[in-house]
């Protein structure tokens, strides 16, 4: 028996199935490389869905995780402390250039934590009749009951309903079918700029615009999920940025803590203030050790300059890919360093198993979209040492 398999049959005992027995057992990173429990080296391409933004065992993390928890690992919300006002301003200030209005943070622990804080949010600041939400067909927001009542996907909706929240989904992307959902009586819209869970799908030019247009016209409020595109992912700060709207509520989580647990929901303008004391709150929201990573994340993205590495890299392994003749592969879409690879079969997990015998993680998303998502540090030689190898990996899957 190897390291590997002995700890899956103990994951297998002691863990419930929800998860199936994942395929390789991570016993350490360096870098842009991880090391499985039998020593194997691979190079990480997925970075833990896209969260691992500085790859692993960076110094900046490393140093202000250590600090952090040296000085004061945890306050509760019954204290302040500096690292969470600090990140809130920082957050602020990389997203208050564009609109002259309020913008205000609350923390909370992960991506499905913020969107329960952005439905609690609209809930609040709608008035009486307004009950109903919009959101996308096929739409991730995460699996608690709340997030989980906007996520578009029946297959893991559809067992845990009913909901006590009435939601009209609409197809992604699709502006007259969003024109015709949302109207007085609607209190949020939920999209993503990139539908990430959904096989890594862009909007079409021009549709967050229009959601911004429906929800002024209609006062309902633009709730923009940024967990998976935001904090660089797409070679700009927020996915958003490259649209030219704001939203009214901005949720984030994965890449902003690179590892630590942490989640975001930024409200602005009215959305800023809608929350009264007592309306919300988390136990180990805002963290300090979790802030201080985030704040080691946002330093490391601009003093490394990786948000013009995150664009550069990003075309750079989008154009080797598509330069790939192989019958398996059906084209590569999505933006920056967050790409889904279109097979011509349901052979994702094929293509998963065999880029890890070459020592490559990528993600079978769906049946038939690889996701790659490696972290934000990955060099260009590490890119071109996938694409180099991909051929050989779709052929072995074919
Ligand atoms: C991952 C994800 C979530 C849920 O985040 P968790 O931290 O797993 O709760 C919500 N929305 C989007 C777009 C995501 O990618």
């Amino acid at each position: 028996m190897s390291a590997t398999t002995d700890l899956q049959a103990r994951f297998d005992a002691a863990l419930m199935p929800n998860y199936g027995t994942p395929p390789v057992a991570v016993a350490r990173g360096e870098g842009c490389r991880v090391y499985d429990a039998d020593g194997k080296s691979y190079l990480d391409l997925i970075a833990g869905i896209a969260v691992s933004a500085l790859g692993h065992g960076h110094p900046a993390l490393v140093s202000a995780v250590a600090d952090q928890t040296a000085a004061v690992a945890h306050t509760s919300n019954l204290f302040l402390h500096e690292r969470e006002v600090e990140l809130a301003e920082r957050l602020v200030a990389l997203l208050g250039g564009t609109r002259d209005e309020d913008v205000r943070v609350f923390f909370a622990n992960s991506g499905t934590e913020a969107n329960e804080a952005a439905l609690k949010l609209a809930k609040r600041a709608a008035d009486a009749g307004r009950t109903r939400i919009v959101a996308t067909e096929n739409g991730f927001h995460g699996r608690t009951l709340g997030a989980l009542s906007v996520t578009g996907k029946a297959a893991i909706r559809d067992p845990f309903g009913p909901y006590g929240t009435d939601v009209v989904f609409v197809p992604h992307g699709d502006a007259d079918a969003l024109r015709k959902a949302v109207d007085e009586t609607c209190a949020a819209v939920f999209v993503e700029p990139v539908q990430g869970e959904a096989g890594v799908v862009p909007a079409p030019e021009g549709y967050l615009a229009e959601v911004r247009r429906v929800c002024d016209a209609t006062g309902a409020a633009f709730v923009l999920d940024e967990i998976q595109s935001g904090i660089g992912r797409t070679g700009h700060w927020f996915g958003h940025q490259a649209h030219g709207v704001t939203p009214d509520v901005l949720t984030l989580a994965k890449g902003l803590g690179g590892g630590l647990p942490i989640g975001a929901c930024v409200g602005f303008g009215r959305y800023a203030t809608a929350f009264s004391k007592g309306d919300h709150g988390s136990t180990f929201g805002g963290n300090p050790v979790a802030c201080a990573a985030a704040l080691a994340v946002l330093d490391t993205i601009e003093n490394e300059d990786l948000l013009a590495s995150a664009a550069e890299l990003g075309t750079l392994l989008e154009h080797a890919i598509a330069s790939i003749d192989h019958p398996l592969l059906d084209g590569v879409r999505g933006a920056g360093l967050w790409r889904g690879l279109r097979l011509s079969t349901p052979a994702s997990a094929a293509v998963q198993s065999a880029a890890a015998a070459h020592g490559f993680l990528v993600n079978a998303l769906t049946p038939d979209v690889v996701r790659i998502a490696p972290p934000l540090t990955i060099s260009r030689e590490e890119i071109l040492e996938f694409t180099a190898a991909l051929p050989a990996i779709l052929e072995e899957a074919r």
